[in-house]
């Protein structure tokens, strides 16, 4: 009888275990690779090596890119695959020393709430018309946050299911802001470099967002194509224990998850 109790209670904490230790849609760790900004290495460059691996990313464009005014049918078929994430309309920033690049229309210094929260809602209307959803998600334009000294994604809390920030780290389900999702950004690494990182998520059940600029170009943050190539090999070759799907997903996902805890 004694070593029947005994038994149970082996097996039941060995199935606990590889449940809590496997509670990413039933993997180790979830994967959402991130591109930013709409350019057209995108659809030359990334594109192809996504769909030759069925692997599924998120976009998140600025409505008003060059990319986008001009190859607008190519984003459009993007979104049948993909998801197209939020990125603001004109890409603003706060500028200011070391940010010269921001130019004075476009520098959040000069908006207000109300102005961002006007501009980032069209973004989601025109985001509707391209791929006809409504559940969306967002990327910080240079991590910020605030306009002056208020956030202005408390006023869109409803506009999105999240919201991904730069800092650099990953956690587990139940550590997650859904308004404050960390990323890895890629500049410069090596394939091995970028798999070091998916090894870490995977042992330390972790989500991993990954966010690319450039990729073969396009960007002064950037990775080269065979960093790129290697990278998203390695994902589908182990993909028995990653979850590699678009932010909109993992986001439902955790919301769900967190729901039944807190
Ligand atoms: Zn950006």
């Amino acid at each position: 009888m004694k070593k029947i109790i005994i038994y149970i209670l082996v097996i039941s904490s060995l199935t606990s275990y590889s449940q809590s230790n496997q509670n990413w849609n039933g993997k180790k760790c979830a994967v959402v690779l991130t591109y930013d900004d709409a350019i057209d290495q995108h659809l030359d460059n990334a594109i192809p090596v996504l769909d030759s691996l069925d692997l599924k990313a998120t976009f998140y464009v600025t409505a008003f890119s060059q990319s986008m005014q001009t190859r607008l049918n190519d984003w459009k078929k993007l979104a049948t695959r993909h998801e197209l994430g939020n990125h603001t309309l004109y890409h603003p920033c706060i500028g200011g020393k070391g940010r010269e690049w921001v130019k004075p229309e476009y520098d959040m210094n000069n908006y207000t709430v109300k102005r961002m929260v006007d501009e980032t809602r069209m973004t989601n209307l025109f985001l509707q018309a391209l791929d006809g959803k409504t559940k969306r998600t967002f990327a910080f334009t240079c991590g910020d946050m605030k306009i002056g000294d208020s956030s202005f994604i408390n006023a869109m809390k409803n506009d999105f299911v999240a919201a991904r920030a730069v800092r650099n780290q990953m956690h587990k389900i139940n550590e997650i802001d859904l308004l404050n999702v960390d990323c890895y950004m890629a500049n410069g690494e090596t394939g091995a470099q970028m798999i070091e990182w998916v090894k870490k998520a995977v042992e330390t059940n972790s989500l991993l967002v990954i966010l690319f600029h450039g990729v073969g170009g396009g960007n002064a943050l950037n990775v080269s194509l065979q960093a790129h190539r290697e990278f998203l090999q390695f994902l589908k070759k182990n993909e028995k224990d990653i979850w590699i799907t678009p932010m909109v997903d993992v986001a439902e996902y955790i919301k769900l998850e967190q729901s039944k805890t807190h």
